[in-house]
């Protein structure tokens, strides 16, 4: 059955791709064991997309923006894969994206692929498959890989340490605690857009630009020679988009011919073998029923300020 599957994904097919992304997304045992014969299987035939995520407040943009520069992209015949991780809030445990259809345009685009995975069973608003969704985008032929989250929570650092180039969108005028944006998401930027840059509010986006380039300058000083670099666009006017491409374009020329591209995905590869093999100690040792006992009995002890975290380690590892 896999290997029809194995095919119809490496043939570029949509619903090929839908279905082994739900796969890896699945629970279930044998689900897991057929998607990672998949991936061992289509290995050879990924790696070769730019991974872009994209952040920023809820409201400021994120999917007209995809939905316009991924227009763009596919304008130019390329291949674009959106995948959406959907982080539930900690206040009211709801979707902060938003459960309206998005993308809707780029949706029905055949050069596109848009695949939206709600988090709400992790803590960390990350989606464990979104690793594996890329590498399977990319075996069906994706160039150019969107991944977007919400800039609130664990699950921009997530993203960044799955994607090539982060891209951060912002408004004009709006503070930086009104957009929910800490100093640590504006110091992972490479790339930040000002987004909404049309009608009367082209005056206030230029300004903002200048004000945000002379703060990366200050908080974020070059790395291997790239400044990160501000622009305005305007994704309902389809403006900018073509600048804002030619920006990602140059960031990733430059990755490459300072060998921080390669350096970078080698890194992170090895970030998801310290996660992979922490998921699985942990699964594995939750099942075991003294282990279940013995992590019940720490939670209380600690809770209760009998033990400290060390001691309960040192419970938890003893032998019997
Ligand atoms: P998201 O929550 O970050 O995905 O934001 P949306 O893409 O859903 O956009 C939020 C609102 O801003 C919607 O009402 C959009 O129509 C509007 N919007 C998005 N992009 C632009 C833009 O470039 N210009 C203007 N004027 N409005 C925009």
């Amino acid at each position: 059955m896999f290997q029809d599957l194995t095919n119809r994904l490496l043939g570029g097919d949509r619903n090929a791709l839908a279905k082994c992304i739900t796969l890896a997304e699945s629970q279930r045992q044998d689900d897991q064991e057929t998607i990672r014969i998949i991936l061992k299987n289509v290995l050879p035939s990924t790696g070769e997309s730019i991974r872009l995520g994209i952040t920023g407040s809820p409201g400021v943009g994120k999917s007209t923006f995809i939905e316009s520069l991924g227009s763009y992209l596919t304008s130019q015949g390329k291949k674009v894969a959106v995948l959406t991780i959907d982080p539930s809030s900690p206040i009211t445990k709801g979707s902060i994206l938003g459960d309206k259809t998005r993308m809707e345009k780029l949706a029905k685009n055949p050069l596109a692929f848009i695949r939206p995975s709600a988090t709400r069973s992790f803590p960390g608003g990350v989606s464990h498959s979104t690793r594996e969704s890329i590498l399977l985008c990319e075996a069906a032929g994706f160039e150019i890989i969107m991944v977007e989250t919400v800039g609130v929570g664990q699950s921009e650092f997530s993203v960044k340490d799955m994607t090539d180039c982060f891209l951060l969108l912002m408004l004009a005028g709006a503070g930086d605690e009104l957009q929910g944006i800490k100093k640590g998401i504006m110091e992972m930027a490479d790339i930040i857009a000002i987004t909404k840059a049309d009608g009367n509010n082209v005056k206030n986006a230029q300004q903002a630009c200048a004000e945000f380039q002379h703060a990366l300058h200050l908080i974020r000083p070059d790395d291997n020679g790239w400044a990160p670099k501000v622009i305005t666009c305007s994704a309902i006017e389809h403006a900018g988009m073509a600048e804002c491409w030619d920006l990602i374009s140059k960031f990733i020329n430059h990755t490459k011919s300072t060998a921080t591209f390669e350096q970078k995905r080698k890194e992170q590869k090895i970030t998801w073998l310290h996660d992979q093999l922490n998921a699985q100690w942990r699964g594995q040792l939750m099942q075991n029923q003294l282990f279940g006992e013995r992590w019940n009995e720490a939670i209380g002890k600690i809770s209760e300020n009998e033990w400290t975290v060390f001691e309960a380690v040192e419970q938890l590892t003893k032998r019997n």
